[in-house]
């Protein structure tokens, strides 16, 4: 296995099985600190369920993870500890109707950070900044785009000041002019040296962005590497998947 500088996340033979359903097949891989890493691979080969088993949203069977110094896959696993330092992001961005942009984003940061209100304005705002939509701090989810909406389930997870952030196809629903602003928030991102691992579909932006690639076949890591290796797949796997784009 490669040895990465300070890996952030360590995966080592993950196993997990939906029933009889096999989903993760002995995957591994590491993250290295400021890395970001574009997880790739045709719907249904497990990459969800890979980076939910990271945040502990789903349990593994066997195998180790491990976040920072954190057992992820140990029963007693400190999951308020957990949920801080890995911030994911979905594909749905779930934000409350009835409550202004910057009240959803205080919400964690008043509950579980028990931060004071106003450090929470501070630290709520500044991540809203941080996304481009400082402007929009009073503004309710609806008046939104799909786009700025998604920017600030993204501003909600770096409010909480995560050393890792997992991205699980957050521009899927988004037409393609919103999916680009989307991406530019986490350009920035990773450029500030933010840790990322993301499951996505834009195969240009993974490969000019990412550090490296991972490329999920049936359950298993099937292809490793920098951006370049979308353009010399080694498996008739990988280049069939380029070609049919799925
Ligand atoms: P991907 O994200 O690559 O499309 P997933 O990790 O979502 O793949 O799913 C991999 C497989 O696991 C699929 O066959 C899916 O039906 C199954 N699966 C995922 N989550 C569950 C679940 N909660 N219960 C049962 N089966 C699941
Ligand atoms: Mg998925």
């Amino acid at each position: 296995m490669s040895a990465i500088a300070n890996p952030i996340v360590k995966l080592d033979q993950i196993y997990k099985s939906f029933g009889a359903n096999q989903v993760l097949k002995g995957v591994s891989f590491e993250v290295g600190k400021g890395e970001m890493i574009a997880i790739i691979g045709a719907s249904g080969s497990g990459k969800s369920t890979a980076l939910r088993c990271i945040d502990r949203l789903e349990t593994i069977d066997s195998g180790s993870i491990e976040v920072c110094d954190i057992r992820v896959d140990d029963p007693q696993v400190d999951l308020h500890r957990l949920r801080q330092e890995v911030g994911i992001v979905f594909q749905s961005y779930n934000l409350f109707p009835h409550l202004t942009v910057q009240e959803n984003i205080m919400l964690a940061l008043r509950h579980v950070k028990r931060q004071p209100r106003a450090e929470a304005l501070r630290v709520s705002l500044a991540a809203l900044e941080q996304v481009g939509l400082g402007d929009k701090a009073a503004a309710y989810p609806e008046q939104l785009s799909g786009g700025q909406q998604q920017r600030v389930a993204i501003a909600r997870s770096l409010a909480m000041a995560p050393k890792v952030m997992l991205f699980d196809e957050v521009t899927s629903a988004l037409d393609p002019q919103l999916t680009g602003e989307v991406l530019r928030v986490m350009e920035d991102l990773a450029a500030g040296g933010m840790t990322m691992l993301l499951v996505t579909h834009e195969m240009a932006f993974a490969k000019r962005v990412a550090d490296r690639i991972i490329y999920m076949h049936q359950g298993k890591v099937w292809e490793v590497g920098p951006g370049e290796m979308l353009d010399a797949p080694q498996t008739a796997e990988l280049r069939a998947f380029l070609n049919n784009g799925l």
